[in-house]
């Protein structure tokens, strides 16, 4: 059995540890966090074993009383994977480490580029990621941007994208972030760094996308372009976005649903752990085809769980566990319990 440990026990890392205990081909050895808090204290009880970064850290959990298996260096000696999910620019610190264990590492979007040999999104890439040692899982923006993009072009030939990204201002937890009063320019100038980052997974698109921050914590929502080389009526984009995994279709009317508060509202209702939405919710209603070839839509997006099915895949390709993407990602799902097609009339 293959034993990866998750390092960095945050929004992401909880979440992709949860995910790991439901695969029947990878398991999770331990998770490695700083301070003993209610996180450590919930993993010990939950029957996770917490490994500490040093000693420093040692200490401050026998002082607290909560249970430490051991050191990071301890438990990089018997794994054979990482999920580094430490705030953006840790990750990098510890890449050495992983090279001088000969561990495979998947790191977050938080990440530069260049931390990896591959940003990676299973629908878009998963061969170029097979058996390489460092793969990036970009962020929950760009997974979103890549899921519906690359599902689009299985089917059609995609000629450019535009997109206008309304990020959430902080994930719940994050009170240091707020109150915010404000629709904030994320950035001022334009274009925003997400299609720069879609282009790290396609290189050759043309995309151009502007982002703006407003207070709300639940989802991201998107407004998007898609241009299209051959001419496709809404039917036929229905039809592709039914059958495309990790992607559903939410009936703003059937559902008496139009809102991210409301849609967040159905998944804590559906009882799935934590409210997580792995699938990108794409708003039935807003599919609308001009002139047959420029398809514009507005997408939803869980921004603290829509990249944990990726990390699951990440691994299966870094230890060329299976060799097939679409195979590892109907695996990863059927474990996770993703819906596809329309929410709540496919489930
Ligand atoms: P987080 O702050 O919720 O969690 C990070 C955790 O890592 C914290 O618990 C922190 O204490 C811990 N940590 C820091 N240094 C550590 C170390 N040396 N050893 C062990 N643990 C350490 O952050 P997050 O939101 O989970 O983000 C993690 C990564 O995932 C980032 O790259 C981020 O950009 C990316 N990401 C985040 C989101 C999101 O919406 N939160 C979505 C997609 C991707």
């Amino acid at each position: 059995m293959i034993k990866v440990l998750v390092k960095g026990y945050g929004t992401i890392g909880k979440r992709g540890a949860w995910a790991l205990r439901r695969q029947s081909d990878l398991t999770l050895y331990g998770v490695v966090k700083r301070r003993p808090d209610y996180s450590a204290i919930l993993a010990v009880k939950s029957g996770i074993d917490v490994y500490v970064p040093g000693e420093e850290e040692l200490r401050a959990f026998e002082e607290s009383g909560v249970r430490v298996a051991g050191l990071l260096d301890d438990a990089l000696g018997r794994v054979d994977a990482v999920v580094d999910a430490t705030p953006g620019g840790v990750g990098r610190k510890y890449k050495g480490l992983y090279v001088k264990h000969g561990v495979k590492a998947v790191f977050q979007g938080g990440e530069a580029p260049d931390v990896a040999q591959v940003s990676f999104n299973p629908l878009c890439n998963y061969s170029e990621a097979l058996g390489k040692d460092f793969i990036r899982v970009v962020s929950c923006n760009t997974t979103a941007l890549l899921r519906l993009i690359c599902s689009l072009n299985r089917y059609f030939t995609v000629d450019r994208v535009r997109a206008v990204i309304v990020r959430r201002g902080a994930d719940p937890k994050e009170v240091r972030r707020g109150p915010i009063n404000a629709i904030v320019l994320n950035p001022p100038k334009l274009p925003s760094h997400h299609g720069v980052d879609v282009k790290t997974v396609l290189p050759w698109l043309d995309i151009q996308t502007a982002a703006f921050a407003v207070p709300t914590t639940l989802m991201h929502t998107h407004f998007i372009q898609v241009f299209l080389k051959e001419g496709v009526t809404r039917e036929d984009v229905v039809r592709v976005l039914e059958g495309s995994p990790r992607i559903v279709l939410v009936g703003a009317e059937a559902l008496g649903v139009s809102s991210t508060a409301e849609l967040a509202e159905v998944i804590r209702d559906m009882g799935r752990a934590r409210g997580d939405m792995y699938e990108l919710a794409v708003w039935e209603e807003s599919v609308t085809v001009i002139d047959g070839r420029e398809v514009m839509l507005t997408q939803s997006v869980h921004q603290e769980s829509i990249v944990v099915p990726e990390n699951v895949d990440a691994l299966r390709a870094a230890l060329s566990i299976e060799k097939d993407g679409e195979r590892s990602i109907n695996i990863t799902d059927t474990a996770l319990g993703l819906v596809g097609g329309w929410l709540l009339w496919s489930s």
